[in-house]
């Protein structure tokens, strides 16, 4: 992803701008978006029910 350079006006590949030697801050990212924390959110309710049939089928 590129990153842009105040100082010289210009696209810089990397975190270190190749003419004025400056850091380069990332593009803030974007916060995850709510679908991603529901999807994680299911998939550990979805393993945690698989692991209690498993445990509770093992129990018998
Ligand atoms: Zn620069």
């Amino acid at each position: 992803m590129a990153t842009w350079c105040e100082n010289c006006d210009r696209p810089v590949n990397g975190s270190t701008c190749e003419i004025c030697g400056d850091e380069v801050a990332e593009v803030v990212r974007q916060p995850v978006p709510w679908r991603w924390r529901f999807f994680i959110v299911v998939t550990i309710v979805y393993v945690g029910w698989r692991i209690y049939q498993l445990v509770s089928w093992l129990a018998h």
